[in-house]
């Protein structure tokens, strides 16, 4: 390693720095995490170096006799810690998942019943500029206007309105529970395919904090490197092989080429790490310490979307304080401390900036955080947005956790 620092200085500079950036910080962004050091050797290894183009035991090159065995376990892990009949471990991140699940299922001009992207559903779920967007007709459902929540009404009356072939459940900025098994009523009353994208929500739904997808969804995509705690990577699930099938051909060779076996090794030591007991005591953790931050900037005068948490995120409205999402997301970077800005449901804010930010608790949870620590970090907070300088505080309360 140290053979290769000297070669290109200026780039192991630069990681050490990310390094030291993330050591000194709070990290609130809801959708990362501190991966492992076995995760990270995984990801870092000789496998980077192999073509693999194919699936295990049908490869267009040869070697793979070793990959193929990564790529199996890999499998089969993902598939117990799901409860999967049929398992995808190659797509590259959670878009490309996505995108070979609506190029496997749908036609293009096809109908989507998602979550409206402005109420907390993803890029991939039909904004406007995203090839979801582009290719397909989407309509939008929105949270209910007073709880905040999702109303299932609502989705009802829009599924027979639009006649979706494929209705999406998840979403990067809700904060409550997602009720999978009365999307798929709705979805077999007009006939349409249910798919959960459960990015966020994996390492919870692994641990069973929050209830499974897969039970009710035809297909269920995710990220591997939210709260699952793996590389940054994607992987597709269903209980049905021979849709499975259509989108194993639909990932390669419908639009990927050779797999990142490294990645997938990386991938497999992640769903290792997340089947043994102590995940579960981590993810009910990341919960308590959502909460706990909830709570927290209650008693202190701010008003907590749907009124609280059910899972690792919370969204905050900002705009009492006078800021918008961009404004309060530079103020706490100069703090060091990290968030997301977001919209709030029926936003008075323009989308670009938001009314709110997203907080999370995924990586301080990592960091061995809990109840009181959210207590301290909605204080910092709460300072940074009034415009209080609380960066050496900020450096020395995160500084005392350990990184993996
Ligand atoms: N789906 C959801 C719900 C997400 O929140 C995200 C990431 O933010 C993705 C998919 C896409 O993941 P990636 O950034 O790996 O493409």
């Amino acid at each position: 390693a140290h053979q290769t620092v000297d070669h290109d200085s200026a780039i192991f500079d630069l990681i050490a720095q990310e390094g030291e950036r993330q050591r000194i910080g709070i990290e609130l962004i809801a959708s990362e995490n501190f991966a492992s050091a076995a995760v990270r050797a995984a990801q870092g290894s000789v496998l980077t170096n192999k073509y693999a183009e194919g699936y295990p035991g049908k490869r267009w090159y040869g070697g793979c006799e070793v990959v193929d065995q990564v790529e199996r376990l890999a499998i089969e892990r993902v598939k117990e810690l799901f409860g999967a009949a049929w398992a995808n471990v190659q797509p590259h991140s959670g878009s490309s998942a996505n995108l070979a699940i609506y190029n496997a299922l749908i036609e293009p001009g096809d109908t989507v019943l998602g979550m409206d992207l402005s109420h907390g559903g993803h890029l991939t779920h039909g904004n406007p500029v995203n090839f979801s967007g582009l290719r397909y007709k989407i309509v939008g459902y929105k949270v209910n206007p007073e709880t905040e929540l999702i109303d299932m009404e609502e989705v009802r009356r829009l599924a027979h309105e639009h006649q979706p072939k494929m209705i999406i459940a998840g979403a990067s900025a809700y904060s409550r529970v997602i009720d999978f098994a009365a999307f798929r009523v709705i979805a077999d009353e007009v006939g349409a395919i249910l798919f959960a994208d459960v990015a966020h929500i994996a390492g919870l739904i692994a641990a069973g904090v929050h209830p499974n997808a897969l039970p009710h969804a035809h297909v269920v995509a995710s990220t591997t490197h939210k709260t699952l705690r793996g590389p940054r990577g994607g992987v597709i699930l269903s209980n049905d092989p021979e849709l499975g099938a259509k989108i194993d051909r639909a990932v390669f060779p419908g639009y990927q080429g050779g797999p990142l076996e490294h990645v997938i090794a990386a991938k497999a030591v992640a769903f290792r790490e997340a089947l043994q007991p102590e995940f579960k005591t981590y993810a009910a953790q990341i919960v308590k310490n959502a909460q706990a931050l909830a709570t927290a900037f209650q008693s202190l005068g701010y008003r907590v979307v749907s009124g609280g948490t059910d899972n690792h995120l919370l969204v905050l409205d900002i705009r009492p304080n006078g800021l918008n999402g961009t404004k309060a997301t530079k103020l706490l970077d100069a703090n060091h401390i990290t968030i997301s800005k977001s919209t709030l449901p029926y936003d008075s804010e323009k989308i670009l900036h938001g009314g709110g930010i997203r907080l999370g608790t995924p990586a301080v949870t990592t960091r061995g955080m809990n109840e009181a620590d959210m207590h301290t970090i909605a204080g910092l907070i709460d300072r940074a947005l009034k415009g209080e300088d609380v960066k050496a505080e900020v450096h020395a309360f995160a500084g005392g956790f350990p990184l993996p």
